[in-house]
């Protein structure tokens, strides 16, 4: 086994498990830097394996595929968040450099573990998740308490851009969701009065150097990211400075090496809510490739690497704007359509990311684009006369 502290120099081979638009980006920022990457993917065409120097094509708990892509990298990093934890500790006992360990991203991957943990990170950082209740057996849903309707039952696992969620207002409401969810373990969670949601984004060296990025503001739409916008145009910096301290605080305590980003809910009240953690760069996170130094996959390659972590610093107020399949047809899949790209880059400040995906669905994640302003207000002004181009509504 190759000494541990050695950083991984440009010209070697990182890996990613996943081969999404998030693998894709990480790829490019490996490619920047000199190194070459390998990606595992279950699927026959990926973003992130049609740029790949190495693309290997497997399950993401096929032994063979895992020795061929350990033989080849000294570290491996995973862009899908709900890739079986069995495959990260068999590259680990492989010798491999898993960034980040197993037993962050099984965290994220279950609701129940992650609601707890957080729970528990409260009496550190004063924030904590929103009230909740475990749903695993019929009995449960009678000693679920009247304050948490109306509330939101959430699946523990696969949950993503608003899946795998329902609105409930009583116990039979309930019952009826939670049976239509084929019984699996739930947790209902109090639906809270939002204010607005920002997302926190820290790194974590292998010597346990912390960075943190400036907190954006996000807007959803149908449980997808729509905007991000930094800095946070509705955030004090009292909330921020609480804000990236409790995620600091967090990256370190599970011991975490990579790219993490918490997501919280600020309220109505003023209070501040954790909602989750992602194990990865995140979408909210895609305003740092034009905005600052080191964009957030930059980041993951350095900390994989166990290489000095770049600078977080912001140089320009941004505002980005995810892009939908939807963009791509005439209201309905039966009248495709092609963006009025030229339009949009008629705007100069509009940065263009598009992810290579060979066909657009309505729901899926094409791209995004990073307008960047003078001040924040004019970030924003910039991304809604990009989203008028493109026909989205405001
Ligand atoms: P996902 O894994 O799909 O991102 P989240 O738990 O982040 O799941 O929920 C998606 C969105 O639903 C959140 O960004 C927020 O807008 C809304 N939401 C989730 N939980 C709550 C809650 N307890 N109260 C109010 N809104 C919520
Ligand atoms: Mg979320």
């Amino acid at each position: 086994m190759a000494d541990r502290m050695e950083p991984i120099l440009p010209g070697s081979y990182l890996g990613i498990l996943g081969g999404g638009q998030l693998g894709r980006m990480f790829t490019q920022a490996a490619q920047a830097m000199g190194y070459k990457v390998c990606v595992l993917d279950p699927g026959p065409d990926s973003p992130a394996g049609s740029i790949a120097e190495k693309f290997i094509q497997a399950d993401y708990t096929d032994s063979a595929a895992l020795k061929e892509m350990a033989a080849l990298c000294a570290s491996v990093s995973t862009e899908f968040e709900n890739v079986p934890a069995q495959a990260l500790d068999e590259l680990e006992s492989l010798g491999v450099f898993v960034a980040p360990r197993s037993s962050c991203v099984s965290l994220a991957q279950n609701r129940i573990a992650e609601k707890k943990f957080l729970a528990t990170w409260k009496s550190e950082t004063n924030i904590g998740p929103a009230p909740n209740f475990v749903i695993e057996h019929d009995a449960d849903i009678t000693h679920v308490p009247a304050n948490l309707f109306p509330g939101i039952l959430k699946t523990a696992r696969m949950g993503y851009d608003g899946k795998g969620q329902i609105t409930v207002h009583s116990e039979d409401e309930l019952t009826v969701a939670w049976n239509n969810f084929g019984r699996v373990p739930c947790v209902l969670e109090k639906r809270m009065e939002l204010d607005f949601e920002v997302s926190a984004l820290v790194v974590r060296g292998y010597d346990d150097a912390v960075v943190a990025y400036p907190v954006s503001q996000n807007i959803h739409r149908n449980g997808i990211l729509h905007t991000s916008t930094v800095p946070a145009p509705s955030l004090k910096p009292a909330q921020e400075k609480k804000i990236i301290d409790a995620a600091k605080a967090l990256i370190r305590k599970i011991d975490y090496v990579g790219v993490l980003c918490v997501e919280f809910f600020v309220l109505k009240s003023g209070d501040i809510v954790a909602n989750e953690i992602a194990p990865r760069p995140h979408n909210s996170g895609h305003y740092t490739m034009d905005a600052c130094v080191s964009s957030q996959f930059e980041q993951q390659v350095r900390a994989m690497a166990r290489l000095p972590l770049g600078d977080t610093r912001q140089l320009a107020p941004v505002s980005m704007l995810n892009l939908l399949g939807d963009l791509w047809f005439e209201g309905s899949e039966d009248l495709p359509k092609e963006p009025a790209w030229n339009k949009v880059l008629a705007h100069p400040d509009a940065k263009l990311h598009l992810y290579g995906k060979s066909a657009p669905r309505i729901g899926r994640k094409m791209g995004h684009i990073n307008c960047l302003g003078e001040a924040v207000n004019e970030a924003r002004k910039n991304c809604a006369a990009v989203a008028v181009e493109l026909g989205i509504e405001p």
